[in-house]
This record gives structure tokens, C-alpha cells and sequence, in this order.
């Protein structure tokens, strides 16, 4: 018999990650089904006891539910304990336990274009929810980090949030832009600025310089203006789809105990975006 997985969120019809687990789940043979589930604020704690009646086994958490999912949970990894997120969920037995694989799916990638971060230093642009688990990998990892948000409340969040977990840990609050910039080996832009409105950057094109590796986390589009303007320099850049296709890889890992394709996950992503 199948065994259910999904996403929930509101709205959830643009949803690339049906697309993304379908075909790992293909190409693997599994008999698993990754279904697509709205659901609205309000119903969250429904949604969340109904997968232990359905033995759902699994069940990614997508905006505006991370946060809000939480109280309806039995355990939490100390990640998402950390970073007050949850992406993933488990279904161990009827025991659900709560994870976040966004940090840890950004890293991967990020690794994997730009080398190792350990004894670096990125300033991150943003102190969302995006933000919140992408600082806590990176300080895991060892990279110093420094945090420029409009909102300068949220990026103090973050940094208290990173010297609770950490020892040791190199972390600030830029306040001016220009030497956070240049105290930096990488930009990493967590904001949503540039997704919606593709002609606005979070960091003028004047600060940047080509020994900087730029990673937008947003992925559509596929090449921001803050990308545009990095490759303009000559920097090295990347958007947030690798991050999108790791942390799917990741959850897709703990629900199945099976390594997916990331070869074609990463396919089917685009597909369904572009
Ligand atoms: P969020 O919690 O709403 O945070 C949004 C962030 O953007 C905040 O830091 C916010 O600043 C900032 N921001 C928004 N509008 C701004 C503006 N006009 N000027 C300056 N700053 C602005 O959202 P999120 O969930 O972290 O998501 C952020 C972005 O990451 C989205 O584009 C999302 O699609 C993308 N994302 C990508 C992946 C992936 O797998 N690649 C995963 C998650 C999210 P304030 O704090 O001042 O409001």
C-alpha cells in the first residue's frame, strides 16, 4: 500500500515541491505519494493531528505555517528548537517530530559552488525566517556572519539566536554597509527583495567586487538583479534553487531512508518553475 507524504501551506498551488519529491519517488520505485495540501491558518492544528489518524508519514511545512506548526508538534530537532522553524515533519509511530532542512539544504549547495565556509566571513543580507535557519548552518559550519536587515530588531533576534547555540561564533550587525561588504568572503541575499519586483537589488551594484561569491536564495527569477550586477564584476553567483532541491533531498531522506536524485530533482524543479 502507498504511503502519503505532502506540503501544506496557503497558498500551495504554486508549489514546485510535488514536482520535486514525484520524481525522486519515480525514479527510485518507492511506493510513496506526495500530495499538495492548502491549508489555511486556522486549520493547522487539524491538518497537523490528521496526519497521525491518516498515518501520513511525512509532510513538508511551507509559508505561513514554519512557525505556527510548531505548538502542534511532539518533539523538535535542536535545529528547528533553535531557529523557532519547522520545514519537515516526521511521522515516527505516531510521534511527530518537527525539523527544519532549509539551513542545512542552502549549505549544501553553497558548499558545493563556493568551497568550504569554516573561518570565512558572509554578510547576510536579511533576518526573515529564510534567515533565521541559513545563519544557523553557517555558524554550525564555522563561517562568521554579519547581518544587515531594515528591521534592525529581527537581525538582533538572529544574533541572539547564533551566540545561544554557538561558542565562539563571530557574529555582528552591519550598520555600515560598505565595510560589511568588504569584511566579507560571500553576500548571501535572504530577503524577497528582487523576486517580486525583478528591478529592485537589497545591496547597490557599487559595493560589489569580483572576489565576492554572491548566493540570491530567491530562484525566481532565475537571475536577480543583485546576480546581474556580481556578474557584471566578475563574482561568482548563485540563485536559491540548489538550496530548494537540497532541503527537499534532505526530508526526502529522513521520511524514506533512501538518497534521492538530485540530478533530477533538480530537473524536475525547473521544469515545473520555468
Ligand atoms: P520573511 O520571513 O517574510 O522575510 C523577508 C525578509 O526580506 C526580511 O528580512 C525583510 O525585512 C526583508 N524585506 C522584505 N521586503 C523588503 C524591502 N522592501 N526592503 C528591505 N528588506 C525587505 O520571508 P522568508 O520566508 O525569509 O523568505 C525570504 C525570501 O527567501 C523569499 O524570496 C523566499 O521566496 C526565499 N526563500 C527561498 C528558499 C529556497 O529554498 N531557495 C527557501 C525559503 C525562502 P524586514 O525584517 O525588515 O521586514
Amino acid at each position: 500500500m502507498k504511503r502519503l507524504l505532502g506540503v501544506m501551506g496557503d497558498p500551495i498551488a504554486h508549489s514546485v515541491s510535488p514536482a520535486i519529491h514525484t520524481a525522486a519517488i519515480e525514479a527510485l520505485g518507492l511506493d510513496y505519494e506526495y500530495l499538495p495540501f492548502r491549508v489555511t491558518p486556522e486549520r493547522v492544528g487539524d491538518a497537523v493531528r490528521g496526519m497521525r489518524a491518516l498515518d501520513i508519514r511525512g509532510m513538508n511545512v511551507t509559508v505561513p505555517h514554519k512557525e505556527r506548526v510548531i505548538e502542534f508538534l511532539d518533539k523538535l530537532t535542536p535545529r528547528s528548537e533553535a531557529t523557532g522553524s519547522v520545514n519537515t515533519i516526521i511521522n515516527d509511530n505516531g510521534v511527530l517530530i518537527g525539523d527544519t532542512t532549509d539551513g542545512e539544504g542552502f549549505l549544501r549547495d553553497f558548499e558545493m559552488i563556493f568551497g568550504p565556509v569554516r573561518g570565512k566571513r558572509a554578510l547576510l543580507l536579511g533576518a526573515g525566517g529564510a534567515a533565521r535557519s541559513v545563519a544557523y548552518s553557517l555558524a554550525a559550519a564555522g563561517c562568521g556572519i554579519t547581518i544587515v536587515n531594515r528591521t534592525s530588531e529581527k537581525a538582533e533576534s538572529i544574533k541572539s539566536m547564533l551566540r545561544r547555540s554557538f561558542d565562539d561564533i563571530f557574529v555582528e550587525i552591519g550598520y555600515n554597509i560598505s565595510d560589511s561588504v568588504n569584511n566579507s568572503d560571500f553576500v548571501i541575499n535572504t530577503t524577497s527583495v528582487g523576486m517580486i519586483h525583478p528591478e529592485e537589488t537589497p545591496l547597490e551594484g557599487s559595493y560589489l567586487r569580483k572576489d565576492l561569491g554572491v548566493y540570491d536564495i530567491i530562484y525566481n527569477p532565475p537571475r536577480t538583479r543583485l546576480m546581474r550586477e556580481a556578474e557584471s564584476v566578475g563574482a561568482a553567483t548563485a540563485n536559491g534553487l540548489g538550496m530548494l532541491v537540497n532541503q527537499a533531498a534532505l526530508s526526502f531522506v529522513s521520511w524514506t531512508g533512501k538518497r534521492p536524485p538530485l540530478e533530477l530533482m533538480f530537473e524536475a524543479a525547473s521544469i515545473a518553475l520555468f
